[in-house]
């Protein structure tokens, strides 16, 4: 396993597949790379089956032992199915998407190894729904989520970004879980990073306030910085995170504890190894390479990886986040 200079080990990789989606949800940073809009058809920019199975080998001999396929919308790649049914053995595979293709596809799928989806869901009212994707597919976003459930894919995960225009939903999205089973929440903080609009931030704070009184239990997972909370139902016997009603907080947002624990690698849809989700400026192409090039540049994107609040970013007597100065000095040498 590799660890970088601040003692995270990577055990996982957030791959994107392709930075075309038919939502254009408002707060979309596209995994840090901003704009989706665009064709619908594939793209050469982007990886080809075999390029992303080349990468997942060498990240599985690194001892990575779990990937997340994401976009842009993952499930417009026609080959998803065998990019999952070729991923190497070790791998837990997850999948994020808007759920929209999930119908008759989410078996297949579920076939070929993937073992866990997160579906976005930010809205339960379509008008609302549509207003924040800019998609009227509202229908088939829930039939998304049921295909995942009978393909046997439970708990199924519903991402909402809280941010201004969806805070309001957050209570009737909570009942929503408590009252299905086999799906679970979770809440993530809205990033402005790399979206602008910092004025649709909320205090993610209110939101961990309210569940708290709300909630039967609650459990503060250390490794990633995450609090969760049962509401409406109760914690399986076992412990395990199977039962109805459990809601998770994901909240990076000048949260240099959350960065502390981030144990992933990225990769661009253009097969660029990625550090961390808000940088753009540590890059490095896989392009044409062959295993031992790959191998060798996972090696240094590792051994460059920063963590982003409290590192890269550190608060000055103000309180405000700024770069730290010695990261500018480093760029302004290269
Ligand atoms: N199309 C897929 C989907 O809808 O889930 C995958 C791509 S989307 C970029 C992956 C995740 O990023 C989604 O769960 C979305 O909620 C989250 N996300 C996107 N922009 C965000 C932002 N500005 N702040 C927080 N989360 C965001």
């Amino acid at each position: 396993m590799l660890t970088d200079e601040f003692g995270r080990e990577v055990t996982g990789v957030r791959v994107s597949l392709t930075d075309r989606c038919n939502f254009d949800c408002v707060y979309c940073h596209n995994e840090g790379l901003g704009d989706t809009r665009g064709p619908m058809d594939p793209q050469d920019d982007e990886m080809s089956t075999d390029d992303v199975v080349r990468f997942l080998e060498v990240a599985a001999e690194f001892g990575v032992d779990a990937v997340k396929f994401t976009g842009g919308e993952p499930m417009l790649r026609q080959d998803l199915a065998e990019i999952i049914e070729r991923t190497p053995d070790r791998m837990e595979i997850s999948l994020t998407t808007n759920g929209t293709f999930l119908p008759g596809r989410a078996e297949e799928l579920v076939d070929a190894g993937l073992e866990r989806v997160n579906v976005s869901q930010d809205a339960l009212d379509p008008a609302d729904f549509a207003a924040v994707t800019k998609s009227g597919a509202y229908e088939k976003v829930l039939e998304g989520v049921e295909a995942a459930l009978d393909a046997g894919l439970d708990p199924v995960k519903l991402n909402m970004v809280v941010f201004e225009h969806t805070a309001g939903y957050v209570p009737e999205m909570v009942d929503h879980v408590a009252d299905n089973d086999g799906l679970q929440l979770q809440l993530i903080e809205y990033m402005p990073e790399l979206t602008g609009k910092p004025e649709w931030n909320i205090d993610i704070q209110r939101v961990h306030d309210w569940l708290a009184e709300r909630a039967t239990e609650i459990e503060h997972r250390e490794m990633h910085d995450r609090k969760r909370y049962w509401v409406g139902g109760s914690k399986a016997h076992d412990g395990s995170s199977n039962s109805s009603g459990m809601v998770e907080i994901v909240d990076p947002v000048e949260n240099p504890t959350f960065c502390a624990n981030c144990h992933r690698v990225r990769v661009t849809h253009e097969g660029y190894l990625k550090g961390c989700l808000n940088r753009n400026d540590d890059l490095k192409s896989m392009g044409e390479m062959t295993k031992p090039e790959i191998r060798e540049a996972f090696r240094d994107t590792v051994a460059d990886r920063v963590p982003y609040y409290g590192e890269y970013m550190v608060q000055n007597d103000d309180g405000q986040w700024e770069i730290n100065e010695k990261y500018i000095e480093e760029y302004a040498g290269a």
